[in-house]
């Protein structure tokens, strides 16, 4: 049997989002000699304190749909903990096209999930009350999938994380990085700081970070809207999220998901791209009056049963996006003290636990045995090599 030894490392991580948080916990609990988090503002202050906080296991990609099993798991475990609450709504994508639903049967079959159920348009309607469902083929439901708060995860990483010795420094920016006697010096306004082996979880700011540190990693930055949605007529039920996107369909469709009795949070979604990368220091914050239309149009065609819905804004937030739509995670080329873990896109709270993990062990132990080495392969920064980085 191999054994997988310890690195006896100082790590940095950069950025306090759920991504950084989770590598610096797993760093820690792999037995990093230290492990210091810094970040420029305060955790969770960026994506994934904006985010809608739903967590699914419901997803028709593979390598997608095994990295969400593994991380539940790993929130179930934090939930355990009485570190964060989880709540269970359930949540069912919606399968339009014959196609996905045969993609789905055969994703559930072959991953042999239990935490997903294929559900037939009938099922669907008696779910989800006042939905029209005629273009409904099925649904990909899971019971035990829901919603949680953004930056309840964050600090539930950085608890988990000072148990096990992580130093965390708010309000402490990198601002440049060197090599001196083979470990990286980060300069800091608080003075320079010494690590071995660097993790670049800095979110919408991986490729400026990367630069930073002599590595190249690319990331596209698409702004996102939020609205919050009120049925006072629903007041009295329990709905579950509602996701129309189907992954790799290129469309940017509409989600709902409960946010307590008659209220919702509503926005569109995609994995694909949709506008021009953003810059994170200057992207605009408000909601879009041309947006609000767009998803009020959505909502009334999906659910026109909600007759006394109404719409009001609610925020905006960057999805940290590869540009193939895939996580990047691991050492790269030319520096493999250097480890990016982002491009996380929209479901980056979801797979944070799994993601971290894998950024961990690359950093402690140089070798992952997390995920299986297919998807260990397919998200390693090289394979952007050749692309043009904008930072
Ligand atoms: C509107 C919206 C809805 C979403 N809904 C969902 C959802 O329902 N489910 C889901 O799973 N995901 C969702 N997401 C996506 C999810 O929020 C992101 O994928 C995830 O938060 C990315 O985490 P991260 O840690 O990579 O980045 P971030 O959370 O952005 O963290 C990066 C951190 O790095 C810090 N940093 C940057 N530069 C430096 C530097 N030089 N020095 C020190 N620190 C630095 C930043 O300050 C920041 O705190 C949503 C996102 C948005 C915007």
């Amino acid at each position: 049997m191999h054994v997988s030894s310890t690195r006896n490392v100082d790590v940095i991580v950069i950025g306090a989002g759920a991504a950084g948080l989770s590598a610096a916990w797993q760093c820690a609990r792999l037995g990093a000699k230290s492990v210091t988090v810094l970040e420029k503002a305060h955790f969770a202050q960026a994506s994934s304190g904006l985010s809608a906080g739903i967590f699914n296991r419901q997803t028709a990609d593979s390598a997608d749909l095994r990295t969400r099993i593994a991380s539940v798991d790993i929130l179930s475990y934090l939930e355990a903990r009485n570190l964060m609450t989880l709540n269970r709504s359930g949540y069912v994508r919606l399968l339009r096209t014959q196609e996905q639903l045969d993609q789905t049967r055969e994703a559930v079959r072959s991953s042999g999930s239990s935490h997903s159920a294929v559900l037939d348009s009938k099922d669907v309607a008696e779910l989800v009350p006042g939905m029209w469902t005629e273009d409904v083929f099925g649904g990909m439901y899971g019971a035990q999938d829901g919603h949680m708060d953004g930056s309840d995860l964050c600090r539930a990483y950085l608890q988990a994380g000072r148990m096990c010795g992580v130093t965390y420094r708010s309000r402490t920016p990198v601002l440049g990085s060197r090599k001196r006697n083979g470990r990286h010096a980060l300069k800091t306004p608080a003075g320079v700081i010494e690590a071995d082996v660097i993790i670049n979880a800095a979110g919408s700011w991986l490729s400026r970070v990367g630069a930073m540190i002599g590595t190249s990693v690319p990331i596209d930055n698409q702004r996102h809207q939020i609205c919050l949605v009120r049925v006072p007529s629903l007041m009295g039920m329990s709905l579950p999220i509602v996701q129309t996107y189907f992954p790799g369909s290129g469309e940017n469709s509409v989600y709902v998901r409960p946010e307590g009795p008659g209220k919702f949070i509503a926005g569109l979604h995609s994995y694909e791209s949709h506008s021009a990368s953003e810059n994170p220091d200057t992207y605009g914050r408000g909601v879009d009056a041309d947006y609000i239309d767009r998803l009020a149009e959505s909502l009334i065609q999906r659910f026109p049963g909600w007759e006394d819905a109404s719409l009001e804004a609610g925020w905006t937030g960057l999805y940290p996006s590869s540009p193939d739509g895939r996580w990047i995670i691991g050492p790269h080329a030319e520096d493999p003290s250097v480890i990016s873990v982002g491009g996380l896109g929209g479901v980056g709270l979801t797979v944070s636990p799994a993601v971290g993990l894998v950024a961990a062990e690359w950093a402690v132990l140089e070798e992952v045995s997390a995920l299986p080495p297919d998807l260990v392969e397919s998200f390693k920064p090289s394979r952007f090599a050749d692309a043009q980085v904008d930072a």
